[in-house]
């Protein structure tokens, strides 16, 4: 069994540090919030103060971190993951970033000889919790190779997209999608609910047939249909509103840098930029459907 370290246990990092202590990993965290460790030391994870001292005692590093602002922090730098890490070092970031943060990650990585994979989940918090998590992983075949016992304790599938930062690029097509349905699956029971069309109803039939999507089937944005769901919690997340729009801004740079139009894409973006913006980021990406009811 390896040592892991892991850095980074909120929503998605929590489950899955406690995933690979269940497969008999031995697991030490680093994350500023107190109570996410506490909830890991408590069920048996070491702590180490910073990612510095964390990679120091590691031999494999895993991070769930917000975004690429916060990978280039952790990994780069005099006292960052690649300074301090061990000779021969895995490491393996699992954030959602923007392609260039894990580029640069990975070039600085190779120059010190250690091997690094982006590899971006999609399965949301009950794939975490259920160890059923799909990982888009770019980087070296080898270090895949190495990675896929590690991803397989906590997800079900792995595609490897390409070289290094391919895996972002695939994570940030998919969550375009994700932005633009959920909003798609919101206006649709909205405008059901004017017709007087029972929300259960809407759901029997659009979840059995060409409207059927994840957005509908996972998190369906009104309570009721999908127990599981954030909507039945009052929205708590889940995948809050606020990193989707992180999400739809990178797909949004992403396609600029491209010259490639996503129209929906900038359109999905101007909806959650409004909705954070009214104070809303801290729910989960589905209350868009409140914002559409508003109106
Ligand atoms: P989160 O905010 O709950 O967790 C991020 C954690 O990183 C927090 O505990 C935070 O304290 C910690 N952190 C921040 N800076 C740090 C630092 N310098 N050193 C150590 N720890 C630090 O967010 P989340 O929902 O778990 O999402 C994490 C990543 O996973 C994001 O990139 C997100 O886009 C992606 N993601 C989330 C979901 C989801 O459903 N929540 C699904 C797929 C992908």
């Amino acid at each position: 069994m390896s040592k892991i370290g892991f850095i980074g246990v909120g929503n998605m990092g929590g489950p899955m540090a406690r995933n690979l202590l269940r497969a008999g990993h031995n697991v030490t965290v680093c994350d500023p919030v107190a109570a996410n460790v506490a909830t890991l030391t408590a069920a048996g994870a070491g702590r180490a103060e910073t990612p510095g001292d964390l990679a120091a005692a590691s031999e494999i590093v895993v991070s769930m971190l917000p975004s690429g602002k916060e990978l280039r922090a952790v990994y780069l730098g005099d006292a960052g993951v690649i300074a301090r890490a061990k000779d021969g070092a895995l490491l393996i970031d699992c954030s959602t970033t923007d392609v260039e943060s894990a580029r640069a990650v990975a070039r600085e990585a190779a120059g010190r000889g250690l091997r690094f994979i982006d590899a971006p989940v999609s399965g949301g918090v009950a794939g975490a919790e259920a160890a059923s998590l799909t990982f888009m992983a770019g980087g070296a075949e080898e270090a895949l190779e190495a990675a896929r016992p590690i991803l397989m304790a906590m997800g079900r599938n792995m595609v490897h997209t390409g070289g290094s930062g391919s895996g972002q690029a695939a994570k940030i097509c998919n969550n375009m999608i994700l932005g633009i349905t959920m909003i798609g699956v919101s206006e649709a029971f909205v405008l059901g609910e004017q017709l007087g069309l029972a929300p259960e109803k809407l759901f029997a039939v659009a979840s059995t047939s060409s409207g059927q999507c994840w957005s509908l089937t996972s998190y369906c944005p009104v309570p009721g249909p999908v127990p599981a769901a954030p909507s039945n919690r009052d929205y708590k997340p889940g995948f809050a509103a606020k990193m989707m729009l992180k999400d739809l801004r990178l797909a949004a740079e992403a396609a600029a840098g491209t010259r490639q139009e996503v129209e929906l894409g900038d359109l999905a973006r101007r909806v959650y930029e409004r909705f954070v913006e009214e104070g809303h980021g801290d729910l989960d990406f589905s209350a868009i459907i409140q914002d559409i009811r508003r109106k």
